[in-house]
């Protein structure tokens, strides 16, 4: 069985004391839930203090980017090996990085293998854009996404993968449930095909795009969606509290 995950991005909010004081607002009611994964990713610069702060809890950290380079003349830039003192999980390829940072597939993959190296585990994004949706291009895209000749690595070393619509993106639109829930069965067959039923079932794969208090369980009700990656919502402790209390009780239910 996989394990769901439930992620917080927050992407480019919070400064350190505003994100301890939302880590101890959500800390005790997410202690509470066991079976769920529970990953924050707050801003860089926060991950050193909420390390401390959540010692003995079940939060897991996670950042929202990674150079690709190991160290060296990259000013402003944060390497594998920092990360991997701090946090267990990074999201790499978010479309934000792709859109306004010019990551290309080809950095997004070299992104993802130098996460492994140091035993991070990736939380990979992927998606499509308004106008390859409207074009029926989404799965052309999704497989170009995933076509990278080291895809194999990934899903034998625990990198999670999140459809996330481009267009479902801090938009208030979301997908429905059965339409993330088609696409992600493409991407799991995907998998399949490539690399075997036993790994395309092992693989966790999560939803984002406007997810809600109001409609994870929509998604989490899906056979083949194994959480969601959150934004917004995130950054609300009872909002989030919420997210991730109704997954774990839709799951536990199956
Ligand atoms: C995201 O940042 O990955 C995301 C899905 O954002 P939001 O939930 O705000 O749409």
């Amino acid at each position: 069985m996989r394990v769901p995950l439930i992620a917080g991005n927050w992407k480019m909010n919070t400064t350190v004391s505003e994100a301890i004081d939302l880590v101890k607002e959500m800390r005790h009611g997410l202690d509470q839930i066991d079976n769920v994964d529970k990953v924050i990713c707050p801003p860089f610069i926060s991950l050193a203090p909420i390390k401390e702060l959540i010692k003995g809890s079940t939060i897991k950290l996670g950042a929202q980017n990674l150079y690709f380079e190991e160290k060296g003349a990259y000013t402003g830039e944060i390497s594998p090996p920092m990360l991997a003192e701090l946090c267990e999980f990074v999201i790499v390829g978010h479309s934000e990085r792709r859109h306004y940072f010019n990551e290309t597939e080809e950095i997004v993959d070299k992104k993802v293998q130098a996460a492994l190296r140091v035993g991070l585990k990736p939380i990979l994004c992927i998606g499509e854009t308004l106008e390859e949706n409207e074009a029926g291009k989404t799965e052309k895209v999704l497989t170009r996404q995933l076509s990278s000749p080291s895809a194999q690595i990934y899903y034998f070393s625990g990198t999670v993968l999140a459809y996330e619509p481009i267009w479902a993106i801090g938009t208030g639109r979301a997908a429905t449930g059965k339409q993330a829930n088609e696409t992600i069965g493409f991407i799991r067959q995907h998998i399949s095909k490539q690399y075997g039923k036993g790994i395309a079932q092992k693989v966790r794969i999560l939803y984002g795009g406007s997810v809600t208090a109001d409609n994870i369980a929509e998604f989490i009700n899906q056979p083949d969606i194994d959480g969601a990656l959150v934004g917004g919502a995130s950054l609300k402790a009872d909002e989030f509290l919420s997210i991730v209390r109704q997954t774990s009780e839709i799951k536990r239910g199956r």
